[in-house]
């Protein structure tokens, strides 16, 4: 690139780790290949150092295109990408974490994150505390010596609270710990975690990176270089890494995931207001809604409050069941992200593996619905709203 000064990121996500194959193409090629063959057999010890490329497994020049852009975008050195967002957790985990070591995690977590950590890295020596991470004394009352790692989502699912980055990261790199973000409910657009101080960003590509329901993926960025080796090192032994053809729909996807994202977002803040004044609407949680208790936090640290809506029907479990079997418009679905609508229970759906007690300590009530809007018109949106909404 010509250019020397950074570009924005609306033309990053265009252009950056875009390379041309030997025809002039526009787009990356897909590699679609398990191996590549040597020129000479002098030439192996070189492509196994890294001059060149050996396996799939390894590196192939679709998947480090998709790397490159996703480094770029978060800001990072490097990105790792991986099959899916859990295999991107658990080669950040894999990599950083060793036995004797004591890891926070924030209280709400994305289940299977949890669920890994107590399940498999527990096994092997760790432990770990559950804190709620909007809550700065509460983060420093838990730091042990032995603290290695800190696990953060921000906004939270499914009640959307904001972690403020700036003061955990620096309470952290004060201790010695480091702090690893799951950015994936906002994407790079709305929310650079590593501006503010965080060490390793994950991203279940799957959502708003790809962005078009029709992938599953993951990724994980590095602030530090002296990560990479050894992540690359987990990524290949666990068997995570990601397919050739999954890089190239993901690298396509991204190309427009501002556009996405605004669209998608402007949709939320009207979805927010509207059920915000609805007489059937107990409360809506919007980080772009003043009565949102972290506000002034999200316009700090987010471009924007986000594509997702929380909001708790008056009429409890009947209502919220009601409510998604008459929506006609959004599909009733887990995930999020993606250009269609998609609405969610988290009572009985995403949250069910928790107990009753600890659902309704995270403010999880039966009556509780998640909505991820899409890039649709708002008003078909809302009139979708509006007609299940009066069958109630
Ligand atoms: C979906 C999701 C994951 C897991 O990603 P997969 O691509 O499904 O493996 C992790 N974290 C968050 C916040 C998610 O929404």
């Amino acid at each position: 690139m010509k250019n020397k000064r950074p570009l924005h990121f609306e033309s990053a996500q265009v252009h950056s780790g875009q390379r041309r194959g030997n025809t002039g193409s526009v787009v990356t090629p897909i590699y679609q290949t398990s191996t590549f063959a040597f020129e000479r057999a002098e030439d192996s010890g070189d492509c196994f150092a890294g001059k060149g490329y050996v396996y799939t497994r390894l590196s192939n020049p679709t998947i480090e295109d998709l790397e490159e852009a996703m480094a770029t975008l978060e800001q990072g050195t490097h990105a790792l990408a991986t099959s899916t967002g859990m295999s991107a957790l658990n080669t950040l985990f894999f990599t950083v974490l060793k036995k004797g070591d004591h890891v926070l995690v924030q209280r709400g977590m994305y289940a299977p994150t949890l669920h890994l950590l107590e399940r498999y890295c527990s096994q092997w020596g760790l432990t770990i505390d559950l804190v709620d991470m909007c809550n700065l004394d509460e983060v420093k009352a838990h730091l042990r010596p032995n603290t290695r790692l800190v696990v953060i989502e921000t906004p939270s699912n499914p009640m959307l609270q904001i972690v403020d980055l700036e003061a955990v990261s620096a309470v952290c790199r004060a201790h010695g710990a480091y702090v690893a973000v799951d950015n994936t409910f906002c994407s790079p657009y709305l929310q650079q975690p590593i501006r503010w101080g965080v060490d390793f960003v994950v991203h279940s590509m799957t959502k708003f990176i790809n962005g078009h329901s029709d992938v599953v993926a993951g990724v994980v960025v590095l602030r530090e270089d002296r990560w990479y080796e050894a992540m690359k090192k987990t990524r290949s032994l666990l068997g995570g890494s990601m397919d050739p053809h999954q890089a190239f729909l993901v690298r396509r996807g991204l190309r427009t995931l501002s556009l996405r994202v605004e669209r998608a977002q402007e949709n939320a803040l009207a979805i927010a207001r509207y059920l915000d004044q609805h007489p059937k609407v107990e409360k809506v949680w919007y980080p772009g809604l003043p009565s949102h208790p972290q506000y002034a936090l999200a316009q700090k640290q987010m471009k924007g409050p986000g594509a997702m809506v929380t909001f708790e029907l008056k009429g409890g479990y009947d209502a919220a069941i009601g409510l998604l079997n008459s929506v006609k418009l959004a599909s009733l679905a887990v995930s999020l992200g993606g250009v269609e609508t998609l609405i969610e229970h988290p009572w009985s759906m995403t949250h069910r593996f928790l107990s009753d007690e600890e659902k309704r300590s995270m403010g999880i009530t039966p009556g509780v619905v998640r909505y991820a809007t899409g890039i649709e018109h708002e008003e078909d949106l809302i009139a979708d709203l509006e007609q299940a909404l009066e069958g109630l």
